[in-house]
């Protein structure tokens, strides 16, 4: 048990990425706060996890700043601290440049690059005050090699990694890691929808000839934020089969 009693936020927790890895920090004795959009989906979610007294939901967008605040709040005055911050929500809409619009891109930036900021904001003061802390963001292959049709995604992604190797350097002397899990082709509703011939050739070009199921993305989180990581910030671990 690494995380007995620590408190994690998992934003984007009520599906793939993010609900493998609240289940995998709940399996670790951890208390979980899923932070998500759709409030059935997350009291859904919350009635199938075992250990469903560990676990507080919060129907909220990451890009909304004051809402960022007023969860954070409410999960330490509940839980008295916040040890562990999972920048996970995201989405994506995948358009050429020549048909992207403006309202996608700010859109994209708002939810996956923003939405990083907005709770990275509201945790660092609790961390700081508690001499600890652990932020891990969710960036992704296509954030570092770039992809046709994801221009605003992988620049938002780009982004991440940008902001936790700075984020790392403002707040390691206090005892705070920042740090980024940049997946591949994961097995999730993010994906499931693509073409099979993107998928096909996605798949042509993953040395391990499969794609990530969320659990192997989680397994990496939980390392990240464990004490094994106690000397990694700033870095991006790439976890995508080997495709890049
Ligand atoms: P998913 O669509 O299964 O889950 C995304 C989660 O984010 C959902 O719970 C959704 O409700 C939540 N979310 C979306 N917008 C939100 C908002 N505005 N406010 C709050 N919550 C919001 O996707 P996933 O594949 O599990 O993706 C998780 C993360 O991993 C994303 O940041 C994604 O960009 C990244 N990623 C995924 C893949 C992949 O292949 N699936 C690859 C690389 C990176």
């Amino acid at each position: 048990m690494r995380f007995r009693e620590s408190v994690v936020i998992i934003t984007g927790g009520s599906d793939g990425i993010g609900l493998a890895t609240a289940r995998a920090f709940l399996d670790e004795g951890a208390r979980v706060a899923l932070v998500s959009r759709s409030k059935a989906k997350l009291e859904k979610v919350k009635k199938e996890l075992k250990n469903e007294n560990r676990v507080l939901i919060f129907p909220a967008d990451v890009s909304n700043s004051t809402m960022a605040n007023k969860v954070v709040g409410l999960i330490t005055e509940t839980w008295g601290k916040v040890d562990i911050l999972v920048n996970n929500a995201g989405i994506t809409d995948n358009k050429l440049l020549l048909r992207m619009d403006e309202d996608t891109w700010d859109k994209l930036m708002d939810v996956n690059l923003k939405g990083v900021f907005n709770y990275s904001k509201a945790v660092i003061r609790p961390m700081i005050r508690q001499k600890h802390g652990v932020i891990i963001n969710i960036s992704s292959v296509v954030g570092i090699i770039g992809n046709t049709g994801q221009t605003a995604y992988s620049a938002s992604k780009a982004g991440i990694i940008a902001f936790t190797k700075s984020l790392a350097k403002e707040v390691g002397s206090r005892n705070i890691r920042v740090v980024c899990v940049a997946p591949g082709f994961v097995m999730t509703k993010m994906t499931e929808n693509l073409p099979e011939e993107i998928k096909n050739d996605y798949l042509s070009r993953i040395a391990l000839k499969r794609f990530a199921s969320p659990e192997e993305v989680a397994r990496v989180v939980l390392f990240l934020a464990s004490e094994d990581a106690s000397y990694i910030t700033g870095q991006t671990i790439i976890v995508d089969g080997g495709m890049i």
